[in-house]
């Protein structure tokens, strides 16, 4: 038996009704709860694995019984989710499922740190508007990169710490180019650290057919 296999015997065996991991795995569903324990301190219930910052729980029908466990161990030990019908799914189903919540937890926490910082450079400096600042980006899902080159410089001065992958720049119009395109070098370097990696194509991508026309991209 693999590490995984006997550390997981050994936690859910007492608290299921059959007696091989294999009979006792079917026994348990995914219950599509989950939580965010806002850092990395917690503990799979199941194979011990530390250092998880999301925690999902599992249940087992028969004993009630229940366990706080990582999305990779409902997944390495197919241990089936429910549909909302309350129908059980098949494991690459309950992977898909798994995934989701996570990356919905992920997002949650990227807005939320977003939104601290805000909140902490609005009480930092009073004529800084917070708030009108949450209400674009709840309303846009993203700043433009002139925000961004803003809030950053605005962040650094008040010695609020934040993470430049945190915040989504919105590229979609020709006016978000522009402004990408005139900003000062040092704001223009703050924000390039916000842009994802396909952002950061599309601008090479630009700056090439720009070339072809003889034109640059920046000044
Ligand atoms: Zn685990």
């Amino acid at each position: 038996m693999s590490n995984w296999a006997e550390r997981a015997s050994a936690s859910l065996l007492p608290l299921s009704r059959a007696s091989t991991l294999g009979a006792a795995l079917k026994e348990w569903t995914y219950t599509g709860r989950f939580f965010d324990l806002e850092a990395a301190d917690g503990t799979c219930e199941l194979c011990g694995q530390q250092e998880l910052r999301y925690h999902f729980e599992i249940e087992n029908d028969g004993t009630s019984a229940s366990l706080l466990v990582g999305s990779e161990c409902i997944k390495r030990f197919e241990i089936a989710g429910i549909d909302e019908q309350g129908r059980r799914l098949d494991a690459r189903d309950t992977g898909k499922l798994v995934d989701r919540h996570r990356r919905g937890l992920v997002e949650d926490a990227r807005k939320q740190r977003v939104m601290t910082a805000l909140l902490k450079l609005g009480r930092k400096a009073p004529d800084f508007d917070a708030q009108n600042f949450i209400a674009f980006v709840d309303d846009k899902g993203a700043f433009t990169p002139n925000q961004v080159a803003m809030i950053f410089w605005r962040l650094g001065s008040a010695g609020v710490e934040y993470r430049p992958a945190d915040w989504k720049v919105r590229l979609r119009r020709d006016s978000d180019i522009g402004q990408l395109r005139t900003m000062k070098p040092a704001a223009f370097k703050r924000v390039m650290a916000a842009l994802t990696a396909a952002q950061r194509r599309r601008i090479d991508e630009i700056e090439a057919r720009l070339a072809q026309y003889g034109q640059r991209w920046r000044e």
